[in-house]
C-alpha cells in the first residue's frame, strides 16, 4: 500500500511480547459499511502521522478495523478491578489494542480501539459501541486535553453501518483512542490474583520502563512506583476538582497507571458547586461524587498497594506496616495540593493566615447560593456571564470586599490560567450530540472548537457560557455501552 507509506505509523508493539496471560491476540471484527465522522488531524500531526493522502472512505476503513495498519499486531488486554467496590475480572469486552505507534519525539502512544467487536473478555456483551457516547468520549477527552488535565486523546470515530441494540436500536460505532499506556490498577489487580511472582515483577518492570524509567534503578521498584502513582493521580484528581469535572465511574479498572485520565462513560461537568454532584443513573449511593473523587482516589490506591505488597518487602507484616504509612500521607499530600490549586483559581500569590479562611467562606457561599462553579471564578475574572446578577447580593459584596484586598499586581494573570470561561456544559454536550445523531455534525465541530481554547474569553461564544436552564429534572449520565 503506497498510501500506508506516506501516512508514517510506526508500530512497535512491546506489549504484545508480554506473557500470554496478559493478552489475548485477537483481530478487530470487520464491520458492514463504515463510514467517518470525525477525525482529529490536529492529533495525527501531532503524532507525526500524515493522512492528507487519504480520502475519507479510506480512513473509515482504516479506524474501523476493516483495514488495519501494517505493524499493527492486536489484541485484548487481561485485567480485573474493583467496579463500586466489588472485585470482578474484567479485561477488553470491546476494545482492541492495535499497538503501540513511536512518534518521532519518541512518545509510545497505544492504539486502540473501542467498540471493536467481541472478545474473550466480552462476557454477556455485545462488543459494540454507540455513536452518542464514542462522540461524548472524542469531545470531552479532547477537552479536557485543551484544559491542560492529563488524559487519553480521541483520534477518530467511524460509524459503523450496523445497529447496537441498547434499549432501543443505536448506530453502532467505534472510537480510536490514543493513550501514553492502557496499564491500569486493575491490571495489576489481575495479575496480582495469579500469584506469580515472576509476572508481577514483568509488570512492575514494564510499567517503569514505559512510565517512569527514572526509578529503574530503584532499589525498591514497588516501593517506589507506588510512591510515584500517589503523586500522579493526586496531581489528576486535583486538576478534576479544579474545573468541576466528575469522572462518575472511578472503579479501579478505569484508574490509569500513567496518570491520564481514562474512560469517559458518564462523566459530566458540576453546575452548581455541590460537593455531592453525582449525574451517574448507576451511582446510587454516590461513591462516586464530585466531593468523595479524592477519597475514591486513595482507597483506589490502597488496592494498588495491596498489589506490590511481596515486592515492598517479602514479610508481610512489615510490608503492610510500610504500604500503610504511605497511603496514611495521602490526605496531607492532596490537601496541601489542593489548596495551592484553589489558591490559585483566587489569584492568591505569596501566603497569608486568612487563605485558608477565604477559601473556605467562598465555598460555602456557592453551595448555600447554589452558585454555578466556572461562573463564579469567571465572575470574579470581570468576565461576561448571564447569571451576573446571581453575585448582588450582601453576602457575596462582603465576601469580595475581603478577596479584594487581598489580590496583587499578578492576581488576574495567575487567575487566567487556571479558570476555564469554557467548559463541556452538560446541556451544551447533550445538544451537539443530538444533533450528531441526526447527522448535522456542525454543532459538535463548532462546541469542539470553542473548547479547543478554554481559558480565552470568546465573546461571540455566550451560548457556551450559560449554566443553561434549570428544569428540575436532575442530570443523568449512563456508562458509555
Ligand atoms: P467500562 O464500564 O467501559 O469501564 O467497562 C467495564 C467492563 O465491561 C470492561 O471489561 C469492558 O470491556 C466491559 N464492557 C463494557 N461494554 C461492553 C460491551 N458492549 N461488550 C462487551 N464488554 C463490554
Ligand atoms: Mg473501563
Amino acid at each position: 500500500m503506497n498510501k500506508e507509506k506516506t501516512i508514517g505509523w510506526n508500530f512497535d508493539n512491546s506489549y504484545s511480547n508480554l506473557p500470554k496471560s496478559f493478552i489475548y491476540e485477537i483481530s478487530p471484527v470487520p464491520v458492514k459499511r463504515p463510514e467517518l465522522v470525525i477525525f482529529n488531524h490536529d492529533l495525527a500531526d501531532q503524532m507525526g502521522l500524515n493522512f492528507s493522502n487519504v480520502d475519507n472512505e479510506q480512513l473509515a476503513k482504516m479506524f474501523s478495523g476493516n483495514l488495519l495498519p501494517k505493524g499493527s499486531k492486536s489484541l485484548a488486554q487481561a485485567y480485573a478491578g474493583h467496579q463500586f467496590g466489588h472485585f470482578t475480572m474484567l479485561g477488553d469486552g470491546r476494545a482492541v489494542l492495535l499497538g503501540e505507534h513511536v512518534s518521532k519525539s519518541n512518545q509510545r502512544l497505544d492504539i486502540q480501539f473501542k467498540g471493536s467487536g467481541q472478545t474473550p473478555f466480552s462476557r454477556n456483551g455485545d462488543g459494540r459501541a454507540a455513536l452518542g457516547p464514542m462522540l461524548r468520549e472524542y469531545l470531552i477527552s479532547e477537552a479536557m486535553y485543551s484544559l491542560n488535565i492529563p488524559t487519553t486523546r480521541s483520534l477518530a470515530v467511524v460509524k459503523t453501518g450496523e445497529n447496537v441494540i441498547r434499549e432501543k436500536p443505536l448506530q453502532g460505532a467505534i472510537l480510536t483512542r490514543v493513550a501514553s499506556s492502557h496499564i491500569r490498577v486493575g491490571t495489576f489487580q489481575f495479575i496480582r490474583t495469579r500469584e506469580k511472582l515472576n509476572e508481577l515483577n514483568i509488570l512492575v518492570d514494564y510499567t517503569i520502563t514505559r512510565h517512569y524509567p527514572e526509578i529503574s534503578k530503584s532499589k525498591n521498584k514497588a516501593y517506589d512506583l507506588l510512591i510515584k502513582l500517589i503523586d500522579k493521580q493526586i496531581e489528576l484528581v486535583v486538576n478534576w476538582m479544579r474545573v468541576g469535572f466528575v469522572h462518575g465511574v472511578m472503579n479501579t479498572d478505569n484508574m490509569a497507571i500513567s496518570g491520564e485520565t481514562i474512560d469517559y462513560g458518564p462523566c459530566a461537568f458540576m453546575d452548581s458547586y455541590n460537593l455531592g454532584t453525582c449525574f451517574s443513573s448507576i451511582d446510587h449511593m454516590g461513591r462516586y461524587a464530585y466531593g468523595n473523587q479524592p477519597a475514591i482516589v486513595k482507597w483506589n490506591l490502597a488496592r494498588f498497594a495491596e498489589c506490590l505488597l511481596t515486592l515492598i518487602n517479602p514479610k508481610k507484616d512489615e510490608a503492610v506496616k510500610i504500604a500503610t504509612e504511605i497511603i496514611d500521607k495521602f490526605d496531607e499530600q492532596y490537601e496541601e495540593k489542593w489548596f495551592l490549586m484553589m489558591k490559585n483559581k483566587l489569584g492568591l500569590i505569596g501566603n497569608d493566615r486568612e487563605d485558608k479562611l477565604l477559601i473556605f467562606n467562598l465555598l460555602e457561599l456557592m453551595n448555600d447560593q447554589k452558585l454555578d462553579y466556572t461562573n463564579t471564578f469567571c465572575f470574579l475574572m470581570n468576565q461576561e456571564i448571564d447569571d451576573n446578577k446571581n453575585y448582588q447580593n450582601k453576602k457575596f459584596d462582603n465576601w469580595k470586599m475581603k478577596w479584594q484586598k487581598r489580590l496583587t499586581k499578578d492576581s488576574k494573570k495567575l487567575m487566567k490560567i487556571n479558570n476555564p470561561v469554557i467548559i463541556p456544559r452538560n446541556h451544551n454536550v447533550e445538544n451537539v450530540l443530538k444533533s450528531a445523531e441526526e447527522n448535522d455534525l456542525s454543532p459538535f465541530k463548532n462546541f469542539l472548537k470553542a473548547l479547543k481554547n478554554p481559558y480565552t474569553n470568546q465573546k461571540i461564544l455566550t451560548k457556551y457560557l450559560s449554566p443553561g436552564k434549570k428544569t428540575g429534572e436532575k442530570y443523568q449520565t449512563f456508562c458509555g455501552t
